[in-house]
């Protein structure tokens, strides 16, 4: 009997504390989600942004026109990418149902629009970031560098014959017959199969992926000059 009354004083402390933190999980949710239709509202739409990043950091059930309200916000900055994902999960959740259904087709076309120019402007990337020439290569796509495989010499010892240039086999009465290497021809070396005697080789740059550029944090305009 004493147990189960210090087992149900404990549940419910337990309960009571997993209460209170969900009121202040759900207090600060309508805080920071009335400030951002508030930033919305007087056209602040990085603030806005801030406030919604804040909403997701809580890990909470998010309200269901959010997704729109933030896709809208991400328009706005000049996250293509990122508006259209969100926007799909308002069409997702809500379906025809929602709020602002019109205005979620609306923005729909207007983000095809963008996507569009981006996929089509060679100074972006797909979210809209202006390109830089990659530091890495130059722009170069490549790199040049020196054959480890060879080090750098072109040439390496022949397997086939481990360098001694003869192939020795032995015959059915236990004599030994030496061939020529059918691989280096007597040589003991070959030509570096990787560099192919060059010495040097290009590899694929690791820092753009063989691109040439990498995104920058500025969004692009989609002309020539930024
Ligand atoms: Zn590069
Ligand atoms: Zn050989
Ligand atoms: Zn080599
Ligand atoms: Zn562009």
């Amino acid at each position: 009997m004493r147990y189960l009354f210090i087992f149900i004083f404990t549940l419910s402390l337990f309960l009571k504390v997993n209460l209170v933190y969900s009121q202040n999980q759900s207090e600060s949710l309508n805080f920071y989600y009335e400030n951002a239709q508030k930033a919305m509202n007087s056209g602040d739409y990085e603030e806005a942004n801030i406030q919604f990043r804040k909403i997701l950091k809580l890990g909470v059930k998010l309200p269901s026109e959010m997704p729109y309200l933030f896709a809208k916000t991400l328009y706005e900055v000049g996250q293509y990418q990122n508006s259209q994902s969100f926007l799909e999960k308002y069409f997702e959740i809500m379906g025809k149902a929602g709020t602002y259904y019109e205005n979620a087709e609306q923005l729909k076309e207007l983000l095809k629009l963008q996507l569009n120019k981006s996929l089509s402007c060679q100074y972006c990337d797909l979210s809209g970031y202006r390109l830089e020439e990659c530091s890495t290569c130059n722009g170069e796509k490549q790199l040049l560098k020196k054959c480890d495989y060879c080090a750098a010499k072109g040439k390496v010892g022949c397997t086939a014959c481990s360098g001694d240039g003869v192939l020795i086999q032995l015959g059915a009465m236990g004599n030994r017959s030496y061939k020529t290497c059918y691989q280096c021809k007597g040589k003991g070396i070959n030509i570096c199969p990787v560099c192919e005697g060059e010495k040097e080789l290009y590899t694929y740059c690791p820092n753009c992926l063989g691109s040439g550029h990498t995104s920058t944090s500025i969004l692009c305009n989609h002309t020539e000059v930024n």
